[in-house]
């Protein structure tokens, strides 16, 4: 076949290309890079409406250029300069924004730049670590090289102690990405899609199985990691990332909430994954035709997470949150409380004997509340009183629990209309074609882990 360019002029344009993109402005750059890599939830607040406090009330302000937050392994919430190195990709993913075909303003950051805007952000308290991802050049080797060169300076040079994310890329070599892990704190791969069919169309350059080896691969560097550090006479191991974590894409294929959780629970058990985060795939410009027209409700990714809270926390398995006839989650109530309402026979359970994995099945009782269950009744006999004083949400728990003042009917557990009590009250309809949103209170209980 006849080339339409010669090599010579490709490698030209390539380069006046390259050219072009350093040239840019560096806070244009930042502007590109940091709203290119708001579609990772991982660090979910990047990207919000800009806001400060200058000639008004209140206190404090938001750049709006790349900074996020996110969780160290201690628990503690770090800000992030979440940023991308490049938003040229060779890949064509149909559900990114920075696909080879889309038609964006691309920009591309040199090490030198991010480790800068890293070390001037650091120094003037604006954030405290990076999360560093980049679209694939030339190959994933290449880029990898790129974004290791990025915390290798800021680690060995600048002597950076803050909090490293790097996002690893599955086709990069084993020993690049052990190299990653070495200077970051977390490291993650993006597994996208649940199914190797749902990636064949989506995402035809990903291959399930190839990141699949890459995350066992890492799983295994962190296992060795942490066996070398409990040997007390060993001299200090390399230093390795602490975590691996992902991220699935919701509602761009028709993967069922059950084939997504079954994924989600084989990377938590299987790879040891810290974190599984669930993107509801939103519509981006110029969509490819393959892409749903609309955005799941945001609801459902809601309900993934507290699904996710029940597989990691409360000891239940993915065929009792989902079930082959009801493969999708409820999105009118959460999964705990589905769960015991098609668990009646279950119920109710005696407060103040139960044993804790009973406990934790109770719907509206969280992980620490259960705890202080169990310390509380060594010293007494506990009633409905004792309960209200943890807060719980007592029209939610009391047809499921016994006291030693109160115990439910069992007519009221058999009652067809109890699903009805729990349900939110009917809306008035709006025209309003977007998504419904989670109740506020569902909101909290998530983000506190009480289900
Ligand atoms: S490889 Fe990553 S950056 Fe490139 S198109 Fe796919 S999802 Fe987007």
């Amino acid at each position: 076949m006849r080339k339409l360019f010669s090599d010579k002029t490709r490698d030209k344009r390539q380069k006046q290309n390259t050219v072009h993109l350093n040239k840019m402005e560096l806070t244009k750059k930042l502007e590109i890079l940091a709203d290119a890599a708001k579609y990772d939830a991982s660090c979910a607040s990047s990207g919000a409406a800009k806001k400060d406090s200058r000639g008004s009330k209140g206190v404090g302000s938001t750049g709006g250029a790349g900074i996020c937050h996110s969780y160290t392994p201690d628990g503690r919430c770090v800000s992030l300069l979440k940023v991308l190195m490049t938003n040229a990709c060779l890949y064509d993913c149909h559900y990114c924004i920075n696909r080879r075909s889309s038609n964006v303003q691309r920009a591309r950051f040199t090490p030198e730049e991010v480790v800068k805007i890293t070390l001037d952000f650091y120094k003037r308290n604006y954030i405290e670590g990076l999360f560093l991802s980049s679209g694939i050049i030339r190959s994933a080797d290449y880029t990898m090289e790129l974004v290791i060169d990025v915390a290798r300076r800021l680690r060995e040079e600048h002597h950076f102690r803050g909090y490293i994310h790097l996002k690893t890329i599955p086709e990069a070599s084993p020993a690049l990405i052990q190299l990653a892990g070495r200077y970051a704190d977390r490291i993650s791969i993006n597994i996208e899609l649940p199914t190797q069919e749902s990636l064949a169309t989506l995402a035809p350059e990903k291959n399930l199985q190839r990141t699949q080896e890459a995350m066992g691969h890492i799983r295994d560097k962190i296992e060795e990691s942490h066996t070398e550090k409990r040997k007390s006479d060993a001299p200090k191991p390399a230093p390795f990332a602490t975590g691996q974590s992902t991220q699935m894409i919701i509602g761009a294929d028709d993967s069922t909430d059950l084939v997504i959780l079954k994924k989600a629970d084989t990377l938590y058990n299987g790879f040891k994954l810290r974190r599984v985060y669930y993107s509801g795939f939103s519509p981006i410009p110029e969509p490819s035709i393959v892409l749903p027209l609309k955005s799941p409700p945001l609801v459902r990714e809601h309900r993934l997470y507290q699904a996710d809270w029940l597989l990691r926390y409360y000891h239940f398995s993915v065929e009792e949150i989902t079930t082959a006839a009801e493969p999708n989650l409820d999105l009118d109530l959460d999964p705990k409380l589905s769960w015991a309402l098609r668990n009646r026979a279950s119920f109710p359970i005696d407060i103040n004997v139960a044993p804790r994995e009973l406990l934790l099945r109770i719907p509206g009782i969280g992980v620490r509340n259960v705890e202080r269950i169990i310390a509380a009744r060594r010293y007494t006999q506990l009633r409905l009183a004792d309960l209200l004083i943890l807060r719980l949400q007592m029209k939610k728990i009391m047809p499921f629990i016994i006291t030693t003042d109160h115990h439910p009917l069992r007519l009221g557990l058999d009652d067809d209309n109890l699903r009805a009590r729990f349900l939110p009250p009917p809306k008035q309809l709006e025209l309003n074609f977007g998504n419904p949103a989670p109740e506020p209170s569902d909101i909290l209980s998530a983000r506190s882990g009480e289900i």
